[in-house]
Parts: structure tokens; sequence; C-alpha cells
């Protein structure tokens, strides 16, 4: 049973129209559960809204009847930002609906689209206009370019062309009392006083909900150097990387660290993924550096800085992309590494950055501490370690039952959140807050900055209707 009045209820089905809304518990079911199924919420109503007007009607009219409103995109937050609570009284405002590419400005690069655009067409849509669209991540046939932004999200090529945040130019955003901020300028310098857009970026639906973004363009590659390559250590890995930024000139586009474990369980249970090199090490980098020219010069450098790490042994072996077709299986072994993890059973995730540089030390540290707590525990670190970030994800002992071993998720966690904070890192890199996180952070944000996040939230929402109980509790 929900507390939402039945005419209220019919009051948001107004604005919508037939097509725009949803109480059918099949249709709800799968905007109700988070990707890794910790997190289940209820809701009475989903509004599908078409435009920015109907947003701005909804918003205007859950701020005059305290309603609480749950934004989503395409349900793939991995900290439950999402997911309505059980309450069975907040409405989900899906912006699926919304996925017009609005303009491309081929001279100015830029691309203007409505914020429930799923990322991959954005991609094929600057692909199309000869343009490349940078951001990529597992999910991109899913998230959408507002969940994209409200979570900041980071990805595989962060290294070349920055996160989500430096992928903006403007937004379009209702705020919390429905009033429409039209702030869609495709401006690379504007120096007018605060920059609004930052706020809305990274706050995961708490102060505006997303409707239209400009966002940036870049020439498309025309030629990359992949490489698959065994290294004996993280410390030698970021070496690696070192050597690759100074031989290529900025060209290093992907730099992501694959544990052999890691490795292990994406080829047991990824059946079209094989390993790409005949014997066994202990960590793998997937290297990738792209080229505007297609002459060539690209796998002469990949070539050099290979021979040149195997000379200082940063590189123990590698195997390169001779096709596009290679190039594909070596990142989906990379994309497939979360997800293996689930047939091995329970796996405790966290998302943490330290600067590059202590990257090395923070890996050996905590994967000490926890196996200290849960001997036989198998630590899967991996991914973007160009970026500082690993997602370090603990699985469970193969003699333990998921259960038990989740039920130690907050003492693990609290664990290796503690180290990454002794190396003046983050408990959360590129996934959000959310509702995992949003009591955790004020153990390492200072009273200051959570005081002035408060200060933020309340002057932006007042009523508190906007994805209420995350990032921030007010
Ligand atoms: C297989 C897989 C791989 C992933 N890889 C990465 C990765 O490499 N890097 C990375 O950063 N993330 C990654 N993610 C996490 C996730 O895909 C991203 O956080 C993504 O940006 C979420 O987009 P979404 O549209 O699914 O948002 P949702 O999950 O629907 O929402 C995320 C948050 O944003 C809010 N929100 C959504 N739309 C709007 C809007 N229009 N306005 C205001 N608030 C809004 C929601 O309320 C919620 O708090 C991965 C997830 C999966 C499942």
């Amino acid at each position: 049973m929900t507390h939402l009045a039945p005419d209220l209820l019919d009051r948001f089905r107004a604005i919508v129209g037939p097509k725009g809304w949803t109480s059918d518990p099949t249709d709800l079911a799968p905007h109700l559960v988070e990707w890794r199924d910790l997190y289940q919420g209820a809701t009475p109503l989903l509004l599908k809204p078409a435009s920015t007007e109907e947003v701005a009607a909804i918003v205007k009219l859950a701020s005059e009847t305290g309603t609480k409103l749950v934004p989503q995109g395409g349900n793939t937050s991995l900290v439950g930002g999402g997911i309505p609570f059980d309450t069975n009284d907040e409405i989900i405002v899906s912006l699926t609906r919304m996925n017009r590419v609005r303009a491309i400005d081929v001279l100015n690069d830029t691309i203007t689209v409505d914020a429930g655009c799923v990322l991959q067409q954005v991609q094929n849509a600057a692909r199309e206009a000869g343009r490349l669209y940078p951001m990529s991540i597992g999910s991109e046939g899913s998230c959408t370019i507002g969940g994209n932004l409200s979570t900041n999200a980071g990805g595989n090529a962060v290294l070349r062309y920055g996160n989500s945040r430096d992928l903006v130019l403007g937004l379009e955003v209702v705020l919390a009392d429905g009033r429409i901020w039209n702030g869609l300028r495709g401006l690379r310098k504007d120096n007018t006083g605060y920059d609004l857009k930052d706020l809305f970026i990274g706050a995961e639906g708490t102060l505006g909900i997303i409707t239209g973004a400009v966002l940036k363009l870049y020439p498309l590659p025309k030629a990359y150097g992949t490489a698959f390559t065994a290294v004996p250590s993280p410390q030698a890995a970021i070496e690696l990387l070192s050597l690759a930024k100074d031989l290529s000139g900025g060209a290093v586009t992907g730099f992501e660290l694959l544990p052999r474990i890691g490795l292990d369980f994406v080829v047991k249970h990824t059946p079209s993924c094989q390993d790409p090199i005949a014997d066994r090490h202990p960590w793998y980098v997937l290297m990738e550096l792209s080229a505007q020219r297609d002459d060539g010069s690209i796998d002469a450098v990949l070539e050099s800085l290979l021979e040149q790490g195997l000379e200082r042994g940063l590189v123990l072996d590698a195997a390169i992309a001779q096709s596009e077709a290679q190039r594909a299986a070596f990142w989906k072994i990379r994309e497939a590494m979360s997800g293996a993890q689930k047939p091995e059973g329970g796996s405790i995730k966290c998302d943490i950055s330290v600067p590059v540089s202590s990257m090395p030390a923070f890996i050996e540290k905590a994967t000490k501490a926890v196996e200290a707590v849960i001997p036989g525990v198998r630590i899967v670190a991996f991914g973007h370690i160009g970026d500082g970030n690993v997602h370090f994800n603990p699985s469970q002992p193969v003699d333990w039952k998921r259960e038990d071993f989740l039920a130690r998720w907050d003492e693990v966690s609290t664990i290796i959140h503690d180290i990454a904070h002794g190396f003046n890192g983050s408990i959360s890199a590129e996934h959000g807050l959310g509702r995992m996180k949003v009591d955790e952070i004020t153990h390492y944000k200072s009273a200051l900055e959570i005081e002035l996040m408060q200060r933020i939230k309340r002057d932006f929402d007042p009523n508190n209707i906007l994805n209420p109980g995350k990032v921030v509790r007010v």
C-alpha cells in the first residue's frame, strides 16, 4: 500500500498522458532492482515524461504536494542511487522517452541531446557525423546521458578525454520547484560567475533533473594500437604507464589493470573469452593507444614501448591486437571481469581511487589486510589504474556460503576504505554515493565538507523531494 492518495497519482498521470506512466507490477519490476541485486525498492507509479515541459510540470506538482521523486535513466547505477526506498511513497521519473539527438554542430564539435539518450546512441550519432563522443563504459548499451552526468561517470577513456564532467559544455535542468534552467551553452570559454552545471553533475539527481546537455565531440581516431600485456606487478604497471605517456606523446587512451585471478574467472565463465597469452602471469595491463593518422606510426610506438618495457623488466610478454576483432576480444575480457565474479559467489565491491603513484602500495596493503580477517578470500583488484582507480572486489573463499561472506560487507569495505583514505584517496572513484555510501562518506569527508553539501542540498531542494536519502542526508 502507498501513502500517496489516488487522486494525487491521477494528477501526475494526467501530466504525461496514457503512454507516459505505468503502475503495472511487471513493468515496474526492472526499475525496482539494482543491477547487482543489492537494493530492492517499491513505487506506486513510474512516470515517463516525453518533454522537458512534462518533467517541469511533474516536479512542480511534486513540490506543491511534497511528493518525493526518484530520477532514473538506464538503471545501471551500482550504488542504488536510482532505486526508490521500500516505503512505496516515491515516484520514479524515468527519462528514457526523452531520447532525441537535438543537434550536432560539427564545426563547434558539440552534440546537444536529451538526457534520456542511451550513451551508445550518442556515440553512434557522433560517429555518423565523423566525430567521437569518447565516453566508453561497460554499460553503454543501456546507461543514459542523464545518468552518466548525474554520476559523473568515468570509464575506459578518462586518461585521454576526462570523465563526464570534462565532456559537458552546457546543461538543461528542471529545478526542484519546477522551473527550467536553460544552460545549454556550447561555449568553451564562459567566465561569468559560478559554474552552475558542475553542481548538477555528480549530484545523482538530488539537486535537479537533467533534461538536456551539450556534449563535447572530438576527431575520430584513425588507428588504434592495443596490447594485452603481462606485467610482474602493479608497480611495473604504473611505470609502464609513465613510459607509455613519455613515448606516445599523449596517445594513451586506455590503461586497465587485470589480475590473474580475474582473468581465470573470465575464461571460466565467459565461453567466448580466451586467455590471449599462453603462459600464466600474475598481472596484466590492457593498454590502448590511439592516433589521428593511419600510417603505421601508432604500431611503431607500441612496439617500441613494449620493447623498452621488456628491457626494463616492466613487461613479461604481450599480445598485440592484429585486427579490430582481436581488439574487441581484448576489451571483452576487460568488460566481462565484473560479471565473471558473480558465479564465483559473493563479492564485496569497492570502487576506490588513490594517486596513481600510491596504487601499488594500496593494493598490497589492502590485500594483506583483507586476507588477515578472511583467510582464503580471493582479491580481484582490476580496472582503471591509469586514472588511479581500481575496483577492489574481494570474492568469497571457495568453501564459504555467499550470505556469510556478504554479511562481512561493512567490516571488509571499512578496512579497504580506511586504507584508501590513508593514501588520501576516495571511497567512490566513479560510481557515486547513492544510498550505498551516504552514511559512510561522513567518516571520510570533513564535517565542513558535509555541511557545505547539506547547505547546497537545502538551498536547491528545500522540501527534500529530489532523491531524498541519497548522497547527503539533510
Ligand atoms: C556492466 C557495468 C559497467 C559499468 N562500468 C562503469 C564504468 O566503467 N565507469 C563508471 O563510471 N560507471 C560504470 N558503471 C555504472 C553505471 O553504468 C554508471 O553510473 C552510469 O552513468 C549510470 O547511468 P544510468 O543511465 O544507468 O543511470 P541510473 O542508474 O538510472 O541513475 C544513476 C543516478 O543518476 C540519477 N539520474 C539518472 N538520470 C538522471 C537525470 N536525467 N537527472 C538527474 N538525475 C538522474 C539517478 O537518480 C541515480 O542517482 C557500470 C555499470 C555496469 C552495470
